[in-house]
Protein backbone atom coordinates (compact mmCIF):
# COMPACT_ATOMS: atom_id res chain seq x y z
CA UNK A 1 0.00 0.00 0.00
CA UNK A 2 1.51 3.33 -1.11
CA UNK A 3 1.78 6.14 1.63
CA UNK A 4 -1.64 8.25 2.37
CA UNK A 5 -1.33 11.54 3.49
CA UNK A 6 -3.57 14.92 3.53
CA UNK A 7 -1.74 15.12 0.23
CA UNK A 8 -3.13 12.17 -1.69
CA UNK A 9 -5.29 12.68 -4.90
CA UNK A 10 -9.03 12.58 -3.55
CA UNK A 11 -10.05 9.78 -6.06
CA UNK A 12 -7.63 7.13 -4.46
CA UNK A 13 -8.46 8.57 -0.87
CA UNK A 14 -12.23 8.02 -1.92
CA UNK A 15 -11.78 4.59 -3.38
CA UNK A 16 -9.87 3.49 0.19
CA UNK A 17 -11.99 4.97 2.10
CA UNK A 18 -15.17 2.98 0.62
CA UNK A 19 -12.29 -0.29 0.92
CA UNK A 20 -12.24 -0.58 4.07
CA UNK A 21 -14.38 2.09 6.17
CA UNK A 22 -17.78 1.96 7.39
CA UNK A 23 -19.96 4.73 8.00
CA UNK A 24 -22.48 5.58 10.81
CA UNK A 25 -25.85 6.50 9.48
CA UNK A 26 -25.08 6.24 5.92
CA UNK A 27 -26.02 4.11 2.91
CA UNK A 28 -22.46 2.16 2.61
CA UNK A 29 -22.50 1.37 -1.35
CA UNK A 30 -24.32 4.42 -2.03
CA UNK A 31 -21.72 6.44 -0.48
CA UNK A 32 -19.27 3.87 -2.46
CA UNK A 33 -20.65 5.19 -5.84
CA UNK A 34 -20.16 8.98 -5.27
CA UNK A 35 -17.00 9.05 -2.33
CA UNK A 36 -17.47 11.15 0.06
CA UNK A 37 -16.09 14.45 0.47
CA UNK A 38 -12.37 14.86 2.54
CA UNK A 39 -11.94 16.82 5.22
CA UNK A 40 -8.51 18.04 5.61
CA UNK A 41 -8.13 21.12 7.67
CA UNK A 42 -10.42 23.12 9.70
CA UNK A 43 -9.91 26.77 10.75
CA UNK A 44 -12.76 28.88 13.28
CA UNK A 45 -16.33 28.25 11.74
CA UNK A 46 -14.08 26.72 7.91
CA UNK A 47 -13.61 23.33 6.85
CA UNK A 48 -10.71 22.33 3.81
CA UNK A 49 -11.49 19.68 2.00
CA UNK A 50 -9.28 17.40 -0.18
CA UNK A 51 -9.78 19.75 -3.31
CA UNK A 52 -8.94 22.67 -1.58
CA UNK A 53 -12.52 23.98 -1.41
CA UNK A 54 -13.28 26.11 1.63
CA UNK A 55 -16.33 25.19 3.59
CA UNK A 56 -18.58 27.36 5.87
CA UNK A 57 -19.77 24.79 8.73
CA UNK A 58 -23.21 25.31 9.72
CA UNK A 59 -22.84 22.46 12.11
CA UNK A 60 -20.34 23.11 14.19
CA UNK A 61 -19.50 19.19 13.15
CA UNK A 62 -22.11 17.34 14.84
CA UNK A 63 -23.06 19.80 17.18
CA UNK A 64 -20.18 19.82 18.91
CA UNK A 65 -17.04 22.26 18.09
CA UNK A 66 -18.54 25.00 20.11
CA UNK A 67 -15.37 26.88 20.57
CA UNK A 68 -14.44 26.40 16.81
CA UNK A 69 -11.77 24.73 15.59
CA UNK A 70 -8.01 25.22 15.35
CA UNK A 71 -7.74 26.43 18.95
CA UNK A 72 -4.30 25.72 19.84
CA UNK A 73 -4.76 26.01 23.68
CA UNK A 74 -6.78 22.93 23.92
CA UNK A 75 -4.06 21.07 21.89
CA UNK A 76 -1.37 21.77 24.25
CA UNK A 77 -3.74 20.94 27.14
CA UNK A 78 -4.44 17.58 25.33
CA UNK A 79 -0.01 17.28 24.59
CA UNK A 80 0.50 18.57 28.68
CA UNK A 81 -1.46 15.95 30.26
CA UNK A 82 -0.57 13.11 27.86
CA UNK A 83 3.02 13.72 29.08
CA UNK A 84 2.32 14.03 32.75
CA UNK A 85 -0.26 11.20 33.22
CA UNK A 86 -1.78 9.79 29.91
CA UNK A 87 -3.98 7.74 31.22
CA UNK A 88 -5.20 6.05 35.17
CA UNK A 89 -8.61 4.82 35.69
CA UNK A 90 -11.17 6.28 38.51
CA UNK A 91 -12.70 2.52 39.75
CA UNK A 92 -11.03 0.87 43.10
CA UNK A 93 -11.02 4.31 44.98
CA UNK A 94 -8.17 5.91 42.79
CA UNK A 95 -9.12 9.73 41.08
CA UNK A 96 -6.92 12.22 39.12
CA UNK A 97 -6.26 15.41 39.23
CA UNK A 98 -7.84 16.45 35.81
CA UNK A 99 -11.13 14.68 36.55
CA UNK A 100 -11.40 16.30 40.15
CA UNK A 101 -10.83 19.80 38.55
CA UNK A 102 -13.24 18.93 35.83
CA UNK A 103 -15.81 17.86 38.61
CA UNK A 104 -15.82 20.99 40.57
CA UNK A 105 -15.74 23.25 37.04
CA UNK A 106 -19.03 21.27 35.82
CA UNK A 107 -20.84 21.52 39.62
CA UNK A 108 -19.79 25.41 39.33
CA UNK A 109 -21.48 25.81 36.22
CA UNK A 110 -24.50 23.23 36.33
CA UNK A 111 -27.67 24.82 37.60
CA UNK A 112 -29.33 24.01 40.67
CA UNK A 113 -27.83 21.26 42.68
CA UNK A 114 -26.53 19.34 40.28
CA UNK A 115 -23.26 18.91 41.78
CA UNK A 116 -22.37 15.13 41.09
CA UNK A 117 -20.69 13.93 37.80
CA UNK A 118 -20.19 10.45 35.96
CA UNK A 119 -18.09 10.49 33.92
CA UNK A 120 -18.44 8.81 29.98
CA UNK A 121 -17.14 9.26 26.72
CA UNK A 122 -19.89 9.91 24.74
CA UNK A 123 -23.73 10.79 24.67
CA UNK A 124 -24.79 7.74 24.08
CA UNK A 125 -22.91 6.27 27.05
CA UNK A 126 -24.11 8.66 29.52
CA UNK A 127 -27.75 8.39 28.59
CA UNK A 128 -26.85 4.17 29.12
CA UNK A 129 -25.69 5.41 32.48
CA UNK A 130 -28.82 7.06 33.43
CA UNK A 131 -30.99 4.39 32.41
CA UNK A 132 -29.36 2.56 35.02
CA UNK A 133 -28.61 5.58 37.38
CA UNK A 134 -32.47 6.16 37.53
CA UNK A 135 -33.96 2.60 38.04
CA UNK A 136 -31.24 1.80 40.98
CA UNK A 137 -32.01 4.71 42.37
CA UNK A 138 -35.94 3.52 43.14
CA UNK A 139 -34.38 -0.15 44.00
CA UNK A 140 -32.44 1.66 46.58
CA UNK A 141 -35.44 3.46 47.92
CA UNK A 142 -37.27 0.21 48.03
CA UNK A 143 -39.58 1.17 44.96
CA UNK A 144 -38.18 -1.35 43.07
CA UNK A 145 -41.61 -1.76 40.58
CA UNK A 146 -40.44 1.85 39.55
CA UNK A 147 -38.29 0.85 36.07
CA UNK A 148 -40.40 2.31 32.90
CA UNK A 149 -38.61 5.45 31.79
CA UNK A 150 -40.82 7.65 29.40
CA UNK A 151 -39.34 9.23 26.31
CA UNK A 152 -40.53 11.09 23.20
CA UNK A 153 -41.39 9.67 19.33
CA UNK A 154 -38.41 11.33 17.24
CA UNK A 155 -36.19 12.32 20.32
CA UNK A 156 -32.51 11.30 19.75
CA UNK A 157 -30.63 10.69 22.77
CA UNK A 158 -27.30 8.28 21.45
CA UNK A 159 -27.11 5.10 18.87
CA UNK A 160 -25.91 2.28 21.28
CA UNK A 161 -28.76 -0.34 22.53
CA UNK A 162 -29.90 1.61 25.51
CA UNK A 163 -29.61 5.13 24.36
CA UNK A 164 -31.19 3.84 20.80
CA UNK A 165 -34.27 2.72 22.28
CA UNK A 166 -34.10 5.68 24.76
CA UNK A 167 -34.41 7.74 21.76
CA UNK A 168 -37.45 7.20 19.43
CA UNK A 169 -36.18 6.66 16.08
CA UNK A 170 -38.23 4.65 14.47
CA UNK A 171 -35.83 3.61 11.64
CA UNK A 172 -33.15 3.02 14.34
CA UNK A 173 -35.18 0.79 16.32
CA UNK A 174 -36.28 -1.10 13.11
CA UNK A 175 -32.32 -2.47 12.81
CA UNK A 176 -31.64 -4.69 16.41
CA UNK A 177 -34.89 -5.48 18.20
CA UNK A 178 -35.19 -1.89 20.04
CA UNK A 179 -36.50 -0.56 21.79
CA UNK A 180 -35.51 -2.63 24.83
CA UNK A 181 -38.65 -3.62 27.17
CA UNK A 182 -39.12 -0.77 30.23
CA UNK A 183 -39.13 2.15 27.60
CA UNK A 184 -42.66 4.19 26.68
CA UNK A 185 -42.68 6.89 24.00
CA UNK A 186 -45.32 9.76 23.55
CA UNK A 187 -45.58 12.36 20.93
CA UNK A 188 -43.05 14.84 20.39
CA UNK A 189 -44.11 18.64 20.52
CA UNK A 190 -43.84 19.07 17.10
CA UNK A 191 -46.53 22.09 16.33
CA UNK A 192 -45.58 23.07 12.68
CA UNK A 193 -46.04 19.29 11.75
CA UNK A 194 -47.84 17.17 14.06
CA UNK A 195 -50.60 19.60 15.68
CA UNK A 196 -53.40 19.82 13.59
CA UNK A 197 -56.17 22.40 13.93
CA UNK A 198 -54.45 23.59 17.68
CA UNK A 199 -52.89 26.31 18.21
CA UNK A 200 -49.37 26.06 19.29
CA UNK A 201 -50.58 26.84 22.83
CA UNK A 202 -52.88 24.10 22.95
CA UNK A 203 -50.63 21.48 21.14
CA UNK A 204 -48.11 22.47 23.76
CA UNK A 205 -50.53 21.36 26.18
CA UNK A 206 -51.64 18.19 24.45
CA UNK A 207 -48.69 16.62 23.85
CA UNK A 208 -47.46 17.73 27.55
CA UNK A 209 -50.34 15.56 29.43
CA UNK A 210 -49.54 12.45 27.38
CA UNK A 211 -47.17 12.29 30.01
CA UNK A 212 -49.92 12.41 32.21
CA UNK A 213 -51.69 10.00 30.60
CA UNK A 214 -48.84 7.69 29.71
CA UNK A 215 -47.68 7.82 33.44
CA UNK A 216 -51.44 6.03 34.78
CA UNK A 217 -51.64 3.71 31.83
CA UNK A 218 -48.34 2.45 33.06
CA UNK A 219 -49.06 2.96 36.83
CA UNK A 220 -47.45 5.79 38.48
CA UNK A 221 -45.36 3.13 40.93
CA UNK A 222 -44.43 1.96 38.02
CA UNK A 223 -42.82 4.94 36.14
CA UNK A 224 -38.95 5.75 36.87
CA UNK A 225 -38.24 8.90 34.87
CA UNK A 226 -38.91 11.29 32.02
CA UNK A 227 -36.18 11.88 29.44
CA UNK A 228 -35.90 14.89 26.77
CA UNK A 229 -34.06 17.26 25.03
CA UNK A 230 -34.97 20.45 26.21
CA UNK A 231 -34.83 21.47 22.57
CA UNK A 232 -34.91 18.34 20.43
CA UNK A 233 -31.94 18.48 18.59
CA UNK A 234 -31.01 15.56 15.92
CA UNK A 235 -34.86 15.66 15.26
CA UNK A 236 -34.79 18.44 13.21
CA UNK A 237 -34.41 20.94 15.91
CA UNK A 238 -37.89 21.48 17.38
CA UNK A 239 -38.47 24.34 19.84
CA UNK A 240 -41.63 23.34 22.07
CA UNK A 241 -44.65 25.64 22.69
CA UNK A 242 -44.14 28.14 25.52
CA UNK A 243 -46.94 25.87 27.38
CA UNK A 244 -44.51 22.90 27.26
CA UNK A 245 -42.47 22.63 29.65
CA UNK A 246 -43.89 24.02 32.64
CA UNK A 247 -46.96 21.51 32.16
CA UNK A 248 -44.18 18.43 31.27
CA UNK A 249 -42.27 20.05 34.73
CA UNK A 250 -45.47 20.29 36.34
CA UNK A 251 -46.41 16.52 35.84
CA UNK A 252 -43.09 15.41 36.96
CA UNK A 253 -43.73 16.80 40.14
CA UNK A 254 -46.96 15.81 41.15
CA UNK A 255 -46.05 11.88 40.37
CA UNK A 256 -42.51 12.01 41.73
CA UNK A 257 -40.84 10.73 38.77
CA UNK A 258 -37.08 11.93 37.63
CA UNK A 259 -36.21 14.45 35.00
CA UNK A 260 -33.85 13.65 32.31
CA UNK A 261 -32.64 16.71 30.85
CA UNK A 262 -30.52 15.48 27.30
CA UNK A 263 -28.27 18.38 27.30
CA UNK A 264 -25.88 16.82 24.80
CA UNK A 265 -26.65 19.75 21.98
CA UNK A 266 -28.12 21.98 24.13
CA UNK A 267 -25.36 22.46 26.75
CA UNK A 268 -22.42 24.70 26.75
CA UNK A 269 -23.35 27.77 25.75
CA UNK A 270 -25.84 26.49 22.33
CA UNK A 271 -29.00 28.09 23.53
CA UNK A 272 -27.59 30.95 24.38
CA UNK A 273 -27.11 30.13 27.92
CA UNK A 274 -24.80 27.53 29.69
CA UNK A 275 -27.72 24.93 29.87
CA UNK A 276 -30.59 24.44 27.75
CA UNK A 277 -32.78 23.98 31.02
CA UNK A 278 -32.18 27.27 31.96
CA UNK A 279 -33.16 28.58 28.93
CA UNK A 280 -36.49 26.66 29.02
CA UNK A 281 -36.90 27.27 32.52
CA UNK A 282 -36.56 23.50 33.85
CA UNK A 283 -35.40 22.05 36.80
CA UNK A 284 -34.14 18.61 36.05
CA UNK A 285 -32.69 15.76 38.51
CA UNK A 286 -30.26 14.98 36.33
CA UNK A 287 -28.37 16.24 32.95
CA UNK A 288 -26.91 14.47 29.89
CA UNK A 289 -23.53 16.07 28.63
CA UNK A 290 -21.38 15.14 26.10
CA UNK A 291 -20.28 17.01 22.52
CA UNK A 292 -19.78 20.90 23.63
CA UNK A 293 -18.30 19.76 26.56
CA UNK A 294 -15.11 19.43 24.60
CA UNK A 295 -15.99 21.27 22.12
CA UNK A 296 -15.38 17.90 20.34
CA UNK A 297 -12.16 17.73 20.86
CA UNK A 298 -11.50 14.81 22.80
CA UNK A 299 -14.48 12.01 23.09
CA UNK A 300 -15.97 12.97 26.73
CA UNK A 301 -19.39 12.84 28.11
CA UNK A 302 -21.26 12.33 31.48
CA UNK A 303 -24.25 12.62 34.05
CA UNK A 304 -24.69 15.56 36.21
CA UNK A 305 -26.78 14.57 38.99
CA UNK A 306 -28.59 16.15 41.81
CA UNK A 307 -27.50 15.83 45.13
CA UNK A 308 -30.63 13.74 46.52
CA UNK A 309 -30.04 11.16 43.20
CA UNK A 310 -26.24 11.18 44.22
CA UNK A 311 -26.86 10.53 48.21
CA UNK A 312 -28.95 7.86 47.35
CA UNK A 313 -26.56 5.91 44.74
CA UNK A 314 -23.41 6.68 46.94
CA UNK A 315 -25.77 4.31 49.39
CA UNK A 316 -24.44 1.32 47.82
CA UNK A 317 -21.66 -0.13 45.56
CA UNK A 318 -22.97 1.30 41.67
CA UNK A 319 -21.57 -1.73 39.53
CA UNK A 320 -21.37 0.20 36.72
CA UNK A 321 -18.34 1.90 34.75
CA UNK A 322 -16.51 2.91 31.33
CA UNK A 323 -12.28 1.75 31.17
CA UNK A 324 -13.01 5.63 29.97
CA UNK A 325 -14.79 7.48 32.51
CA UNK A 326 -12.97 10.48 33.46
CA UNK A 327 -10.35 10.34 30.90
CA UNK A 328 -7.67 12.31 32.39
CA UNK A 329 -6.73 13.79 28.49
CA UNK A 330 -10.34 14.08 27.86
CA UNK A 331 -10.70 15.82 31.35
CA UNK A 332 -7.89 17.98 30.84
CA UNK A 333 -9.13 19.06 27.27
CA UNK A 334 -12.63 20.07 28.72
CA UNK A 335 -11.46 21.76 31.31
CA UNK A 336 -9.38 24.13 28.79
CA UNK A 337 -12.51 24.31 26.66
CA UNK A 338 -14.77 25.65 29.76
CA UNK A 339 -11.77 28.39 30.35
CA UNK A 340 -12.12 29.67 27.06
CA UNK A 341 -15.74 29.78 26.90
CA UNK A 342 -15.90 31.33 30.13
CA UNK A 343 -12.71 33.83 29.83
CA UNK A 344 -13.84 35.16 26.25
CA UNK A 345 -17.82 35.24 27.60
CA UNK A 346 -18.75 33.23 24.44
CA UNK A 347 -21.63 31.71 25.62
CA UNK A 348 -22.66 35.65 26.73
CA UNK A 349 -21.87 36.74 23.28
CA UNK A 350 -24.24 34.22 22.44
CA UNK A 351 -27.06 35.27 24.08
CA UNK A 352 -26.77 39.44 23.75
CA UNK A 353 -25.35 39.83 20.59
CA UNK A 354 -25.00 37.01 18.02
CA UNK A 355 -27.62 34.97 18.85
CA UNK A 356 -30.27 37.68 18.18
CA UNK A 357 -28.24 38.78 15.33
CA UNK A 358 -28.65 35.22 13.75
CA UNK A 359 -32.44 34.99 15.10
CA UNK A 360 -33.55 37.74 12.90
CA UNK A 361 -31.84 37.10 9.93
CA UNK A 362 -32.69 33.24 9.88
CA UNK A 363 -36.26 34.10 9.86
CA UNK A 364 -36.37 36.80 7.60
CA UNK A 365 -35.56 33.08 5.64
CA UNK A 366 -39.82 32.33 5.86
CA UNK A 367 -40.06 34.99 3.24
CA UNK A 368 -38.53 32.18 0.79
CA UNK A 369 -41.39 30.69 -1.05
CA UNK A 370 -39.57 27.26 -0.42
CA UNK A 371 -39.92 28.00 3.69
CA UNK A 372 -42.57 27.73 5.93
CA UNK A 373 -41.55 28.15 9.89
CA UNK A 374 -38.57 28.95 10.54
CA UNK A 375 -37.60 28.26 14.48
CA UNK A 376 -33.88 29.15 16.11
CA UNK A 377 -32.87 29.23 20.33
CA UNK A 378 -29.37 30.79 20.29
CA UNK A 379 -26.87 28.70 17.65
CA UNK A 380 -29.44 26.13 16.91
CA UNK A 381 -32.30 27.14 14.14
CA UNK A 382 -34.45 24.92 11.64
CA UNK A 383 -36.50 25.80 8.53
CA UNK A 384 -39.38 23.56 7.57
CA UNK A 385 -39.59 23.33 3.56
CA UNK A 386 -43.02 22.93 1.81
CA UNK A 387 -44.85 23.07 -0.99
CA UNK A 388 -47.39 24.87 0.49
CA UNK A 389 -47.20 27.75 3.26
CA UNK A 390 -50.56 28.30 4.11
CA UNK A 391 -51.68 24.72 4.64
CA UNK A 392 -48.27 24.03 6.46
CA UNK A 393 -48.30 21.20 4.12
CA UNK A 394 -45.99 18.15 3.52
CA UNK A 395 -44.42 17.23 0.25
CA UNK A 396 -46.22 14.42 -1.57
CA UNK A 397 -43.12 12.78 -2.41
CA UNK A 398 -40.88 10.68 -0.04
CA UNK A 399 -40.31 12.44 2.93
CA UNK A 400 -36.82 13.87 3.05
CA UNK A 401 -36.76 13.94 -1.10
CA UNK A 402 -36.55 18.22 -0.86
CA UNK A 403 -34.86 18.18 1.90
CA UNK A 404 -31.70 15.79 0.23
CA UNK A 405 -32.51 18.38 -2.37
CA UNK A 406 -31.87 21.23 -0.58
CA UNK A 407 -28.99 20.00 0.92
CA UNK A 408 -26.83 18.90 -2.46
CA UNK A 409 -27.35 22.96 -2.86
CA UNK A 410 -25.93 23.63 -0.04
CA UNK A 411 -23.17 21.36 -0.31
CA UNK A 412 -22.46 22.52 -3.60
CA UNK A 413 -22.26 26.04 -2.13
CA UNK A 414 -19.63 24.94 0.39
CA UNK A 415 -22.01 25.55 3.01
CA UNK A 416 -22.64 22.83 5.57
CA UNK A 417 -26.35 22.32 6.55
CA UNK A 418 -28.19 19.19 7.42
CA UNK A 419 -31.89 18.19 6.28
CA UNK A 420 -33.54 16.08 9.11
CA UNK A 421 -36.64 14.68 6.68
CA UNK A 422 -37.90 18.13 4.98
CA UNK A 423 -36.85 20.43 7.44
CA UNK A 424 -32.95 21.95 7.07
CA UNK A 425 -31.49 22.64 10.47
CA UNK A 426 -27.98 24.94 11.74
CA UNK A 427 -25.91 24.84 14.46
CA UNK A 428 -23.06 26.52 13.72
CA UNK A 429 -19.73 27.20 16.25
CA UNK A 430 -20.58 29.45 18.94
CA UNK A 431 -17.51 31.92 17.72
CA UNK A 432 -19.65 32.96 14.11
CA UNK A 433 -19.24 36.57 13.39
CA UNK A 434 -21.36 38.57 12.15
CA UNK A 435 -20.33 38.66 9.00
CA UNK A 436 -19.70 34.87 8.50
CA UNK A 437 -23.78 34.57 9.88
CA UNK A 438 -24.52 36.98 6.38
CA UNK A 439 -22.57 34.91 4.52
CA UNK A 440 -24.31 31.30 5.79
CA UNK A 441 -27.68 33.19 5.57
CA UNK A 442 -26.52 33.77 1.64
CA UNK A 443 -25.82 30.59 0.95
CA UNK A 444 -28.70 29.12 2.46
CA UNK A 445 -31.30 31.88 0.29
CA UNK A 446 -29.11 30.64 -2.97
CA UNK A 447 -29.39 26.77 -2.17
CA UNK A 448 -33.02 27.42 -1.37
CA UNK A 449 -33.67 29.17 -4.83
CA UNK A 450 -31.49 26.82 -6.60
CA UNK A 451 -33.50 23.81 -4.56
CA UNK A 452 -37.00 25.59 -5.29
CA UNK A 453 -36.06 25.71 -8.97
CA UNK A 454 -34.88 21.79 -9.02
CA UNK A 455 -37.84 21.40 -7.39
CA UNK A 456 -40.45 22.82 -9.37
CA UNK A 457 -38.39 21.31 -12.67
CA UNK A 458 -38.98 17.44 -11.23
CA UNK A 459 -42.58 18.33 -10.55
CA UNK A 460 -42.09 17.75 -7.04
CA UNK A 461 -43.60 21.08 -6.01
CA UNK A 462 -47.18 18.93 -4.88
CA UNK A 463 -48.41 19.07 -1.26
CA UNK A 464 -49.91 16.15 0.52
CA UNK A 465 -52.65 16.43 3.26
CA UNK A 466 -51.48 17.62 6.55
CA UNK A 467 -51.56 14.73 9.26
C1 LIG B 1 -25.49 13.32 19.85
C2 LIG B 1 -26.49 13.11 20.92
C3 LIG B 1 -26.40 12.02 21.79
C4 LIG B 1 -25.40 10.92 21.60
O1 LIG B 1 -24.10 11.36 21.79
P1 LIG B 1 -22.89 10.51 21.16
O2 LIG B 1 -21.68 11.21 21.70
O3 LIG B 1 -23.01 10.55 19.68
O4 LIG B 1 -23.01 9.14 21.68
C5 LIG B 1 -27.29 11.93 22.83
N1 LIG B 1 -28.23 12.86 23.01
C6 LIG B 1 -28.36 13.91 22.20
C7 LIG B 1 -29.41 14.94 22.47
C8 LIG B 1 -27.50 14.06 21.10
O5 LIG B 1 -27.65 15.08 20.27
Amino acid sequence: MSVISTNTPTSELQALDAAHHMHPFTHGAGLADKGARIITRAEGCWLTDSDGNRILDGMAGLWCVNIGYGRRELAQAAARQMEELPYYNTFFQTSHVPAIQLSAKLAELAPYDLNHVFYASSGSEANDTNLRLVRTYWQLLDQPNRQWVISRWNAYHGSSVGSGSLGGMKGMHAQGCMPIPGIAHIDQPNWWAEGGDMSPEEFGLATARQLEDKILELGPENVAAFIAEPVQGAGGVIVPPETYWPEIQRITREYGILLIADEVICGFGRTGNWFGSQTMDIRPDIMTVAKGLSSGYQPIGGSLVSDQVARVIDSAEFNHGYTYSGHPVACAVALENLRLLEDEAIVERVRDITGPYLAEKFRGLTDHPLVGEAQIVGMMGSIALTPDKAARAPFEADVGTAGLICRERCFANNLIMRHVGDRMIISPPLVISESEIDTLIDRAWQSLDQAHADLKEQGLMKAAPRN
